[in-house]
């Protein structure tokens, strides 16, 4: 029921932000509040006994469900941004996109040795964003113990990426077309 709520407030955008792509439009799930809910709804269920210590929420779509997520499980937010968004000390990892390169950062004592940590963003893709979020929770010492997502692109393999880290998506499109 959740998983169809889901699926009908997905909507695809062909070509955009170019020739070829498919992007996957989360903003009706945004707008759908039965919609929003069912997707907090089920990363709470999956959580709630993971004893936790922090969300590590992706820059930008993450920021949306983490919020409402560590209000749920009464945690702590840590925002990994794109490059020269933070204003503390940060360490950074750069990564690889489609085209070119690309730069994550984290406040260098937003995480310590020993924490338990869940990644979360909205979709996974090739899974370079998501396994330099873990690399940056790494180099803190955190323990990341999975990645979750509304949405996995299957046909690129991006859990393939982020393994051993295991992955968690609801909603999963398995073909590119
Ligand atoms: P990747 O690093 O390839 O796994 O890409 C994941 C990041 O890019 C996420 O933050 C997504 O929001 C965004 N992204 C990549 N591909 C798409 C797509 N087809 N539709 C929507 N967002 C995408």
């Amino acid at each position: 029921m959740s998983l169809d709520l889901l699926h009908q407030h997905l909507r695809d955008i062909p070509d955009f932000p170019k020739p070829g792509i498919v992007f996957k439009d989360i903003t009706p799930v945004l707008r759908n509040p039965a919609a929003f809910r069912a997707f907090i709804d089920l990363l709470e269920e999956r959580y709630r006994d993971a004893r936790l210590d922090a969300v590590v929420a992706i820059d930008a779509r993450g920021f949306l469900f983490a919020g409402a997520l560590c209000d749920r499980l009464k945690l702590g937010l840590v925002p990994v941004r794109k490059k020269g968004k933070l204003p503390f000390d940060s360490i950074h990892e750069d990564y690889d996109l489609e085209y070119g390169a690309a730069t994550l950062e984290m406040h260098a004592d937003a995480l310590e040795p020993g924490h338990r940590v869940l990644i979360l963003d909205d979709l996974l893709a090739t899974g370079g964003t998501a396994a330099a979020a873990i690399a940056l929770c790494q180099r803190l010492g955190a323990d990341v113990l999975e990645c979750a997502f509304l949405v996995e692109l299957d046909f690129l393999h991006g859990r393939e990426a982020l393994a051993p880290v295991p992955a968690y998506a609801p909603i999963h499109v398995r073909d590119e077309a």
